[in-house]
């Protein structure tokens, strides 16, 4: 049985799951490019030479240029970099707790 070109919620919901469990497990680190805000870099965990483009688009969307976010399917890079935007969005809130104005 073949579900290549399927996009039932379910199979989608199954991807998320596993893009978020892959995210936790891989210590692959997500680093911005310089001069290009919104723009990241993430090694693929399976090709140590191949890395992918993941950006915020202008909407919040996360896209990623690794064969998943070419289809427009949840990947662990995406959700690599929208965790570590939620650690600094946390972050920057504590700050501006313990900042005296
Ligand atoms: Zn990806």
């Amino acid at each position: 049985m073949t579900t290549t070109g399927t996009r039932e919620p379910m199979r989608l919901a199954q991807r998320q799951a596993r893009a978020i469990q892959k995210a936790t497990e891989q210590r692959a680190h997500v680093w911005a490019l310089p001069g290009r805000p919104g723009f990241y870099q993430v090694r693929s965990a399976t090709d140590a030479a191949e890395r992918y483009v993941v950006a915020v688009e202008a909407d919040g969307r996360i896209t990623c240029s690794c064969p998943a976010g070419g289809y427009d399917l949840p990947c662990w890079h995406a959700e690599k970099l929208r965790t570590r935007r939620i650690r600094e969005a946390r972050r920057r809130r504590q700050l501006l707790r313990v900042v005296p104005s």
